[in-house]
């Protein structure tokens, strides 16, 4: 039987940005497009070209490969035509493979909100289809509201969507956008659109998570017919999220109850790439993973010491209704390490590390990883700390050079024009082949006036790290309070194109960026050895 394909649209990177404390800069965006691209999506959506200056940079040229890139906007307004309607020009000169544009489907907002006639709405959606389709480009529309708008004009929000069909769209996109719509209405709803006259196969569903149902809302949808789903990664999106791509995929390409009649466009090997994916993204937003998120959470394959670990040692199915092993995530059982072993090795061998299962130094990685995952160190996000401490563990890192130590001087006080001034000044003294050398600098905050002095003179290895560059700085602390742990972040570019990121943690601000600066040298020098990467064990 041929299965139907569902595609996957990611609107991380527009109605994402919606979460409160989330503002993308362009190179956010550019990052998150090129993860989304390389997991498998089929459509990604980056913001609106024309309204703001970093969408407009972001659109300046295509950022997917095999993804559809795709710009969201309004349709025309009434009055105007296609032609003479900035908002549409603006998306017509983006650099996107499909446009999304969005459209009233509810009466009362087209009166309230647009202060247009329902035909007028109609025709202005009609026009904006028409005139991305002449502009050779995959069009769509999202009906705004559709769900609520149909319970309270049923034949005006079917006439839109069949407006948008007749018009060309090749999608429609059903949009529950204030998120209360349950899975039978969804469900009900969706074979009415059908029945109206738009296929299933050209058929979206947009849903918010308002009661916890997006996920559910948008499976129930797919049952209806529709073969297009809309989320974003890790749920985020106003006020309680958007559905979650991150179940939605495994939930698609796992269960037989989807897989059977199913396909996307996310094979089970990329599928292992998932945990990964939800953390770094996580990572990139600075904040921490959600530890039960279906999947991908840090306990979502947990099991504590007792009966069920020995039983689950003996045959995993009996406690696990997926394998970790097939979304990339880690079965973690208190009572033994030998889920994580394998874990380590695949993840060592990623870095290019090979370890023979039984070397004792293998073991002492594995304690040692786990001991500073304890106090605090989270090495997802770090790939090069990691590195360089299984370089350390299982074979060894030259010692470049050495850091005597630093002083860092912050002074608060008023200038001669009675303005506050706050100065920061480091000096580190660091020994590189026998010789002290002391530098010192001043910068933006302690933090850069260390990073400056510690890259001031590296004496003969200073021309390698002259196009090492401070990429991005998160600061994350992990308990409140006077005791606080400071987990520093740091992520490294150097002329190569090339960038990783190191992690340091101590009740000090200070001394954890230091730590972070520090394996990023040390990590740059290896890499321009052509070392990083490679198989530091014997
Ligand atoms: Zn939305």
């Amino acid at each position: 039987m041929k299965k139907d394909r569902i595609h996957l649209f990611d609107t991380t990177l527009r109605d994402g940005q919606q979460t409160p404390g989330i503002d993308f800069s362009v190179e956010d965006k550019i990052a998150i497009a090129a993860m989304l691209d390389e997991f498998g999506l089929d459509y990604v959506e980056g913001g609106y070209p024309g309204a703001n200056p970093t969408d407009t940079a972001f659109f300046a040229r295509k950022r997917t490969g095999r993804a559809k890139f795709v710009a969201f906007g309004m349709t025309k307004r009434a009055g105007v035509s296609a032609s003479n309607d900035p908002g549409l020009a603006a998306l017509l000169g983006s650099s996107s493979d499909a446009i999304c544009l969005v459209a009233k489907s509810w009466d009362y907002h087209v009166r309230v909100a647009l202060g247009c006639t329902n035909e007028e709405n109609l025709e202005s959606i009609a026009e904006s289809v028409k005139a991305v389709v002449a502009s050779g480009r995959e069009s769509m529309v999202d009906c705004e509201h559709f769900f609520d708008g149909y319970k309270a004009n049923p034949a005006y929000a079917l006439a839109c969507a069949t407006t948008a069909f007749s018009a060309g769209a090749r999608w429609v996109v059903l949009c529950d956008t204030n998120g209360g719509t349950q899975p039978q209405e969804i469900r009900e709803i969706v074979q009415a659109v059908i029945a109206a006259g738009v296929p299933g196969e050209n058929l979206g569903i947009h849903a918010h998570n308002d009661t916890g149902q997006a996920v559910a809302n948008s499976l129930a949808a797919v049952e209806a017919g529709v073969r297009q789903i809309q989320g974003t990664l890790n749920g985020i999106g106003e006020r309680c999220g958007n559905a979650n791509l991150v179940t939605l995929i495994p939930t698609l390409a796992l269960k037989e109850a989807y897989n059977e009649r199913f396909e996307i466009g996310i094979d089970t090997d990329d599928l292992t790439g998932l945990t990964k994916l939800a953390h770094t993204f996580d990572e990139l937003l600075n904040r921490s993973p959600d530890q039960q998120a279906p999947y991908v959470g840090a306990s979502a394959f947990a099991t504590k010491a007792g009966i069920h670990a020995s039983a689950l040692l003996k045959d995993p199915r009996t406690y696990e209704h997926v394998t970790p092993e097939s979304v990339g995530n880690l079965r973690k059982v208190m009572v033994s390490d030998q889920g994580g072993k394998a874990n380590f090795i695949n993840a060592l061998k990623l870095r290019g590390i090979s370890v023979r299962k039984d070397d004792p130094k293998l073991d002492r990685l594995i304690q040692i990883v786990k001991e500073r995952e304890a106090t605090g160190y989270a090495y997802e996000g770090a790939d090069a700390s990691f590195a360089l401490l299984a370089y350390r563990t299982l074979g060894s890192v030259p010692d470049f050079f050495h850091v005597e130590s630093f002083r860092v001087m912050v002074e608060r006080r008023y200038d001669a024009n009675g303005q506050i001034k706050t100065v920061s000044e480091a000096v580190v003294k660091l020994i590189v082949d026998g010789e002290t050398m002391m530098s010192v600098a001043e910068g933006h905050g302690p933090v850069n006036a260390l990073d400056l002095a510690l890259r001031k003179d590296l004496g003969k290895y200073q021309a390698e790290i002259a196009d090492l560059e401070l990429a991005d700085y998160k600061v994350r602390i992990l308990n409140g309070g006077t005791e606080a742990i400071t987990r520093v972040l740091i992520e490294s570019a150097d002329a190569s194109g090339a960038r990783w990121w190191t992690v340091g943690v101590s009740d000090n601000i200070i001394d954890a960026s230091f730590q972070a600066l520090m394996d990023s040298i040390v990590y740059k020098l290896l890499k321009n050895r052509g070392e990083a990467g490679r198989a530091a064990a014997e």
